[in-house]
């Protein structure tokens, strides 16, 4: 089975192809980093405008490198949702278009599960599974009893960790995206500051980081009030053990009350060094097998929406041309 993937869901252009739901093919990324990086955050309307200079690039490009024809293909699968709607509508209507022309079916793909799946391209999963997502919109924790299964078991109640990340970052000045920068920076501190640690009531594996968020701001500018000098790397350190302590600690006790047999990492964030140290210390010592995919499949890609709309297309779920991209997409199991 070869299936084409397409997602454009924020910032990342991107097309693949994928054999039999775990090879990788092709995997053509267009990034606009260099875009947005001057607003310090992702602008909806320069996103669409990019994805539709890129997405017919960017598709062709994934086949050229497979010297494919369309034909040989089994299916199209694509992210609806969630995402920025202006950026969704362009992948969903390429994927349309191409499915059209060549007669081939359209499947939809919720982008975490994308995510998820993203793992699929390196070990085969294992059920029931725990999946730690971490990205720039999103921090949950999905319980799966098996393929296309998943349960939301908790979830952050504002801010994304990636967000967090990249506020923080903004009021380091550090670049956007900010997390990679923070983490770099983390590593060089001698001293942390000792910002609090978000455990929400007992027993919920709900997130939160907003407080922390402003502790953050509010020790920088408190500082900078006094007149005191303020070390970056103290503040990016003391700010990622706050963020590493408490993801470890609520990923550790949901794979024991949930007797999982994997445990996976999945989204941006889980490309960050302490936070994976963290979590591969700690599951080695509680002997649960843990897995992170490749940086290059952890950030938006086009390969992870193919590997979920595989397992999809085997389940025999298909979309049609009236698909829209839905920016609020909940992530419902598939059987
Ligand atoms: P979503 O998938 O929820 O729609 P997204 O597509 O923006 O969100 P990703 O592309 O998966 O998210 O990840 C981007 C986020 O990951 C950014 O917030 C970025 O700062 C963060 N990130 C990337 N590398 C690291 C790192 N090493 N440490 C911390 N955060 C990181
Ligand atoms: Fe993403
Ligand atoms: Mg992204």
């Amino acid at each position: 089975i070869y299936v084409l993937g397409i997602e454009t869901s924020c910032d990342e252009t991107a097309a693949s192809v994928i054999k039999n739901g775990t090879e990788i093919i092709s995997n053509v990324v267009a990034s606009q980093i260099e875009s947005h990086k001057r607003f310090g955050g992702v602008v909806p309307e320069i996103a669409s405008r990019h994805h539709v200079e890129q997405i017919t690039l960017v598709i062709e490009e994934a086949l050229q490198q497979v010297d494919m024809a369309p034909a040989e293909l089994s299916a199209v699968a694509v992210t609806e949702g969630p995402g920025l709607v202006g950026a969704l509508l362009i992948g969903v209507n390429a994927a349309k278009a191409f499915a059209f022309a060549h007669q081939l079916p359209i499947i939809g793909v919720h982008h975490i599960a994308g995510h998820i799946y993203a793992n699929r391209l390196a070990q085969e999963m294992e059920f029931p599974l725990l999946a730690l997502v971490i990205s720039g919109g999103h921090t949950e924790l999905v319980y799966m009893k098996e393929h296309g299964h998943f349960e939301v078991i908790g979830e952050t109640r504002d801010d994304a960790a990636g967000e967090a990340y990249d506020k923080v970052a903004r009021t380091l000045n550090l670049p956007y995206p900010g997390g990679p920068h923070i983490d770099r920076l983390a590593h060089e501190s001698i001293n942390p500051v000792d910002f609090p640690r978000v455990w929400l009531e007992e027993g919920t594996y709900d997130f939160s980081f907003s407080g922390l968020k402003s502790s953050v701001l509010n020790f920088m500018h408190n500082s900078a009030q006094r007149g005191e000098q303020v070390k970056p790397e103290d503040v990016a350190a003391g700010f990622q053990n706050s963020v590493v302590e408490v993801v470890t600690s609520k990923t550790l006790r949901a794979a024991e009350q949930f007797k999982v047999r994997q445990v996976i990492a999945a989204g941006g964030v889980a490309a960050n060094k302490g936070l994976r140290a963290s979590l591969e210390r700690e599951f080695a010592e509680k002997g649960v097998p843990f897995f992170i995919p490749p940086l290059k499949l952890c950030t938006d890609n086009a390969a992870m929406i193919a590997a979920a709309g595989t397992v999809m297309f085997e389940k025999g779920i298909r979309g049609n041309m009236a698909m829209n991209g839905r920016p609020g997409m909940e992530m419902d199991s598939w059987i």
